[in-house]
């Protein structure tokens, strides 16, 4: 399937360049020509909604349901504290580098032009944000603060303030610099997009909340369960469209480019995800490790080897569980009580290379279309990142399809993951490498930490977990 798919987008490119060469197609043509790809995209875009509310919910309630006191909360702290450490790596390093942006546009922006919205205008809605006031609204609208220039009247100069028929506050400010005054509308409104920081916000505290209400929660979880496996199913479906989507996808791009500057972007991306992933995987996992086991970290990867090249090799951290098993429990010795719970819960949830993935493909896009980000989008991006992370299942290509979520976030054009794929199968195998040595990782430093509570158990005892596998 994945050689299929590599197949596939390669072929995109090649009938593209023909298209492009002897097709000699209409603006009207090409706008036909993509249409198998719009298809596409629709039904990603369709699948979001379903996708965050069972994902989430089940992801945090099973854990719930899962953790074994310290142990498990010490894992979780584990999978939380690299998720979060991969993206901020990916944002630091996409923002220095700027793969997205052209040398010229970054001369104009340097410019500078009156900022949309400030940074406290940006934190506020985002908070704004996590909190939606209706929650049917939330999967199609989001908050958003604009500033708008004006001229004072004599009136509103009196009374600082006024009423229009704008739809939200209405609040007018000066900013006085140097000889100069200007004076600003600050307008809340909603926009089209789905707010999906406030449902992910909502289904954690859910999931949360029926996974601690036990027998009487259950049905909720049983509920929400089965919801995910339908979904899950409906995305197998949509990943059998996508070759063919893909394909009039790339090549109706490769039709329209003009500016061929996009490789040499494009190349810059890559090098950027593979070097966010490399310094991950080299230095910030294996110095956690040093810290807190105080053994060798790279005779621990060492021992891993056959796991990481597995991943390599499928793409799929789900896939390449049975062989991360073994090596973590004959290679590194790890306790069969720890990997039981950390390697299966870690290869569903934990993905600090698909987070930092999705963070640096998102600014990428975000730079691509000429866009500067605020405080507040950088953020949403991180958390959307986080939690997309988090809902993408150990399979192929399970973070392209997640991406959508992070790009809706802020607004982005989610047809732009289309720029990424051609190159996606090749980072998915280096991120899985990464998602699979985290895990590992994350057994070893589970078990030093939880070395006292595993010597007072029961030699023949079993920790209290539900294995979701
Ligand atoms: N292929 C990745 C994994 O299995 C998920 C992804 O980032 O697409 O871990």
């Amino acid at each position: 399937m994945v050689n299929f798919l590599r197949a596939i987008k390669i072929q995109g490119i090649g009938v593209g360049l023909l298209v492009r060469e002897y097709g000699k197609l209409s603006s009207l043509d090409k706008f036909y020509f993509s249409f198998p790809g719009e298809v596409l995209m629709r039904m990603l875009k369709l699948i979001i909604l379903p996708l965050i509310i069972s994902s989430m919910i089940t992801g945090v309630a099973a854990l719930d349901s899962s953790v074994s006191g310290k142990i498990g909360l010490r894992a979780v702290v584990y999978y939380f504290c690299t998720t979060v450490i991969a993206v901020i790596l990916g944002i630091v390093l996409v923002v220095t580098i700027k793969p997205g942006v052209s040398q010229k546009a970054d001369d104009i922006d340097r410019m500078g032009s009156t900022p949309e919205v400030t940074t406290v205008d940006a934190m506020l809605d985002l908070i704004r944000n996590m909190f939606p006031e209706n929650l049917v609204q939330a999967c199609f609208q989001q908050y958003k603060t604009k500033r708008e220039e004006v001229k004072l009247t004599n009136e509103l100069e009196k009374n600082g303030s006024m009423v229009t028929e704008e739809p939200f506050t209405v609040v007018m400010t000066t900013e006085v610099s140097k000889n100069k005054t200007k004076e600003f509308k600050i307008v809340g409104m909603y926009s089209d997009g789905i707010n999906v920081l406030g449902l992910i916000v909502f289904c954690l505290v859910f999931g949360i909340v029926i996974g601690k209400m036990g027998e009487k929660g259950q049905i909720l979880v049983d509920f929400f369960n089965a919801l995910n496996e339908a979904t899950m199913r409906i995305v197998q479906i949509i990943m059998w469209y996508m070759p063919f989507g893909i394909l009039f996808l790339i090549a109706g791009k490769i039709i329209e480019v003009e500016d061929w500057e996009i490789f040499r972007k494009l190349g810059l991306y890559m090098a950027t995800v593979l070097s966010g992933l490399a310094i991950h995987s080299v230095v910030i996992l294996p110095l956690i490790y040093l810290i807190t086991v105080r053994k060798n970290p790279f005779r621990f990867a060492i021992g891993m080897a056959q796991a990481l090249l597995t991943a390599l090799m499928i793409s799929s951290s789900s896939a390449t569980l049975p062989v991360t098993f073994r090596c973590a429990e004959d290679k590194n010795h790890v306790d069969k009580r720890i990997t039981r719970f950390v390697l299966p819960v870690g290869a569903t949830i934990n993905m600090d290379g698909t987070a930092l993935y999705e963070a640096v493909a998102a600014v990428f896009i975000a730079q691509l279309n000429d866009l500067e980000l605020d405080v507040g989008q950088i953020v949403t991006i991180s958390v959307t990142a986080t939690a997309a992370s988090i809902g993408a299942a150990g399979v192929p290509q399970a973070g392209l399809v997640t991406m959508v979520i992070v790009l809706s976030a802020v607004g982005l054009p989610a047809e732009d993951v289309t720029l990424i794929i051609a190159v996606d199968w090749l980072l998915d195998r280096f991120r899985t490498m990464v998602n699979v040595l985290g895990d590992a990782f994350g057994a070893g430093i589970v078990e030093k930490l939880s070395k006292r509570e595993l010597e007072q158990m029961d030699v023949t005892s079993e920790v209290n977990i539900v294995n979701p596998f």
